[in-house]
């Protein structure tokens, strides 16, 4: 095609003004630095892509997360890699779709490490590059070999999979044990009274929900019955270790502080920090400083203590001077859920809030709700702010972080991680087209079309078919009527799973 004068010019601008910095050596320096941003991935626990109010909500307002949204880019198709905690981390540090591990279900608090250390992982990646890595926060993906002894070191963990530092509640505020492991101990552990975890047999020692539910501050809608820890009863059975028991109440405070030293200890060199808040998960207790400022009992005033801690974040990069050079990603590890298993009125309180926006379902779900989550995505020095509606997962991390570090992936790392750097960026408008989105059942998005196999069981239900364009909620199943699409996709699906990988081994 021939040049036109005009395109010519604009070239020639364009060319001029290059050579005019690069002869100051800003290009070279800029270059440099927008490849190695400092990266931050602060992931939140059961919040809903209707729970914040850049996100449209107006019974609880979050002017942190608002301001970091207006920031940088603003997802309207962005996932989790699950619609429930483990499977979805699993998949974000691992850049594999976890249906394809099994064991990969939600953990038990005593169970063993299901990341794989021979293989790459988001952290790795990262501390390969020569990051700083640490993780602080909630981490549900299981911890050592075998049987675990809490008083000794717990291995492997954490900093076998790529991080240099942690600090973390080793699964769950609803599960046992009640602790804080930094690194590979305990935190505060005394000696003379040491930890044991049952989730099989009962423990003599601490009363239960079940027998003494007299005894319990929250109430009990289903399950959690086993030990009292603080006048909740938890899932599984603990004894001993009760210098080292955190306060629930504490617990965004505590990670809130160790994030904050971690940036403060690592700001004069690239650093990575996954932070995992356990707000809003459930027992939701938030600090007394809290309680009241919404309307919608524990589940709201747990979303503006959330937005607290990620305000406290922000503050920080600023007072370092670092909030130009860090990539910030901000989302949720599933869609949202009111009872899960505790009498804290988030439903009798819930008014008109609509925890998953426009989407149905939520947490443990296949519809929309259940991954659809807040993503957002803030690098000052390179990110115009804006909304971008480009389908994109958590999955993605690895490979996109890998092809801005310019790092080469092994062909067997992240076997479902897709380089949507260019969408991330908001370069492109378009991310991946196809996406497994797993929940109780697997489903499959292609484009705006979403497939849901037909489903067994009590609840169960013929194959689903939505064209998300025209129905974003999932209300009029159009498999009777386009039989050969959703016979399609149902095939694609199942070459998915089977095929072992979705990233072609070839760039
Ligand atoms: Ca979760």
């Amino acid at each position: 095609m021939p040049v036109t004068t005009t395109s010519r010019r604009s070239f020639l601008q364009v060319l001029s003004a290059g050579t005019a910095l690069a002869a100051g050596g800003w290009v070279g320096r800029a270059a440099r630095a927008a490849r190695r941003p400092n990266v931050v991935v602060i992931l939140t626990d059961d919040l809903g892509y209707g729970d914040l109010s850049c996100y449209g909500a107006t019974a609880v307002q979050t002017p942190h997360l608002d301001r970091l949204a207006a920031g940088g880019l603003q997802f309207t198709d962005g996932h989790s890699g699950a619609a429930t905690c483990t499977p979805s981390r699993y998949a974000m540090l691992s850049g594999e779709y976890a249906f394809r591990k099994p064991g990969t279900g939600v953990l038990p608090g005593d169970a063993n490490l299901i990341l794989d250390p021979q293989r790459l992982s988001l952290a790795s990646l990262l501390r390969g590059a020569g990051y700083r890595t640490g993780c602080v926060g909630k981490w549900h993906l299981g911890l050592g070999r075998g049987p675990l002894d809490w008083n000794a070191e717990l291995r492997p963990g954490p900093l076998e999979v790529g991080f240099e530092e942690c600090f973390i509640l080793p699964a769950t505020g609803d599960r046992v044990p009640t602790v804080y492991v930094r690194d590979r101990r305990v935190v505060g552990l005394d000696p003379a009274d040491p930890l044991t975890v049952s989730y099989k047999e009962p423990l003599t020692g601490l009363p239960t929900g079940r027998e003494h539910p007299e005894l319990l501050t929250l109430g009990l809608t289903h399950g959690h019955d086993q030990s009292i820890v603080h006048g909740i009863s938890r899932i599984g059975y603990q004894r001993g270790g009760r210098a080292a028991w955190w306060r629930d109440e504490s617990i965004a405070d505590v990670f809130r502080d160790e994030a904050l030293a971690f940036v403060e200890r690592h700001r004069a060199e690239p650093f990575f920090l996954y932070l995992a808040t356990h707000d809003i998960h459930v027992p939701r207790v938030p600090h007394p400083r809290f309680v009241g400022a919404t309307a919608l009992g524990p589940r709201g005033d747990a979303i503006v203590q959330l937005d607290a801690t990620v305000g406290a974040l922000l503050d920080a990069l600023d007072r370092h001077g670092l909030t130009d050079d860090t990539l910030l990603i901000f989302s949720s590890d599933n869609g949202p859920v009111l009872d899960d298993g505790y009498a804290d009125q988030a439903v009798a309180r819930l008014g008109q809030h609509r925890p998953a926006g426009p989407w149905q379902g939520g947490k443990y779900s296949p519809y929309e709700g259940g991954t659809r989550v807040p993503f957002l995505v803030r690098w000052p020095q390179r990110i115009r702010p804006g909304r971008s509606d480009a389908l994109v997962s958590q999955i993605d991390l690895l490979a996109s972080l890998a092809a801005l570090l310019e790092v080469p992936l092994p062909a067997a790392a992240a076997p479902d991680s897709f380089n949507v750097l260019p969408a991330l960026l908001g370069e492109s408008p378009t991310g991946r087209t196809q996406l497994v989105e797993q929940a109780s059942s697997l489903a499959l998005r292609e484009g705006t079309w979403k497939f849901i196999p037909p489903r067994g069981g009590a609840n169960g239900r013929p194959a689903e078919l939505f064209d998300l364009a025209a129905d974003p909620g999932e209300e009029h199943n159009l498999a009777p009527a386009d039989p050969a699409r959703a016979t399609a996709m149902q095939a694609t699906l199942r070459q998915l799973r089977e095929a072992g990988r979705s990233r072609p081994t070839t760039p």
